[in-house]
């Protein structure tokens, strides 16, 4: 792997509640390259979103790195983070709520350069009508409002306001799940062709697997606030390692029960509490195979295949 573009290292976030302490992160650590995709997949709660809310440094870390190009952004204040904003933009899962239903779209598009003080007006525009036609929507929206746009166009308005300041780095935050299944394969392909063109990384995070499978170069898995298995798309795909890995992978849909890739494997009971997580292996309480070392002690993430790492004792 180059350089990495953003590199999370024993990342942890806690939030204190009045009914305890919230682990979301407890020690991540994670890198993306220039140009590549990581797939974030999980259950709910398991921590997914606030890895896309540290990325953008739209939280403090309690402890731990984030460094972008090197640089550690995690404790970044005032004109060192107004520097940060542009190179990590942020797509969400829902278009209709993430534009201002009062502004044109030529204006939400302009907005993030009048922030950042790009060109004048003349330019600014000339920068909507480019980055329009780049997401395949004809210049004229610019003077549309977002009710009057269809949920794939709005959603290619939110790709190019993210593209507006040539962004490093794209957080996807469940960004198709909202869409039609013919128009989710239409922003896909956008997604990877601007990759392609720009050079941009993602962080695709997804509850789709088949999704997160056709984006990504590599995968990480989470598992109440801690990555329990992460590598490049393949190994994590065909070799899996982990068991809560297999029982995401055999829930996965497919287009034909006989090419269901493995046996369904039902996880026991609820994904517990990240306020009282378990202790030892914080999967030993829905794991098949737990034996009373998972229960006494937590494993390590280790490096098991080329760049596939592994959070369990029998891996
Ligand atoms: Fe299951 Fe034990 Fe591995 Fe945890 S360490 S995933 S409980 S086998």
């Amino acid at each position: 792997m180059s350089a990495p573009l953003l590199s999370l290292r024993g990342v942890s976030r806690h939030y204190p509640t009045q009914a305890g302490v919230v682990r979301a992160l407890d020690r991540v650590s994670l890198d993306i390259a220039p140009g590549e995709t990581l797939g974030l997949v999980g259950e709910s709660g398991c921590g997914k979103s606030t890895v896309a809310r540290v990325a953008m440094r739209l939280t403090d870390v309690d402890e731990g790195e984030v460094r972008l190009d090197g640089e550690d952004i995690a404790r970044a204040r005032g004109r060192a983070l107004h520097a940060v904003r542009p190179r990590v933009q942020m797509v969400f899962q829902d278009p209709a709520a993430s534009l201002n239903p009062r502004t044109t779209i030529g204006q939400a598009l302009e907005a993030p350069l009048i922030v950042h003080r790009r060109g004048n007006t003349a330019e600014r525009q000339a920068r909507v009508a480019e980055v329009l036609r780049s997401v395949g929507l004809h210049p004229d929206m610019a003077v549309r409002f977002p009710h009057e746009l269809s949920g794939g166009q709005r959603q290619r308005v939110a790709i190019a306001r993210a593209l507006m300041l040539n962004p490093a780095l794209i957080v996807c935050d469940e960004a198709v799940s909202a869409l039609d299944v013919s128009v989710r394969a239409q922003v896909l392909n956008l997604l990877l062709d601007l990759r392609e063109t720009l050079g941009i990384a993602y962080l695709f995070i997804s509850h789709d697997l088949a999704v997160v499978r056709h984006m990504s170069d590599r995968i990480a898995v989470m598992y109440l606030g801690q990555v329990v298995e992460q590598g490049p798309r393949d190994a994590v795909w065909h070799r899996t390692l982990h068991p809560y890995t297999r029982s995401l992978m055999s829930a996965a849909p497919s287009a034909h029960p006989a090419n269901r890739r493995l046996p369904r494997v039902v996880m026991e009971g609820e994904q517990p509490s990240p306020l009282d997580p378990p202790s030892g292996c914080r999967f030993h309480t829905r794991c098949a195979h737990a034996t009373d070392q998972c229960r006494a002690s937590a494993p390590a993430l280790r490096l098991l295949g080329a760049d596939h790492w592994v959070r369990c004792h029998l891996a």
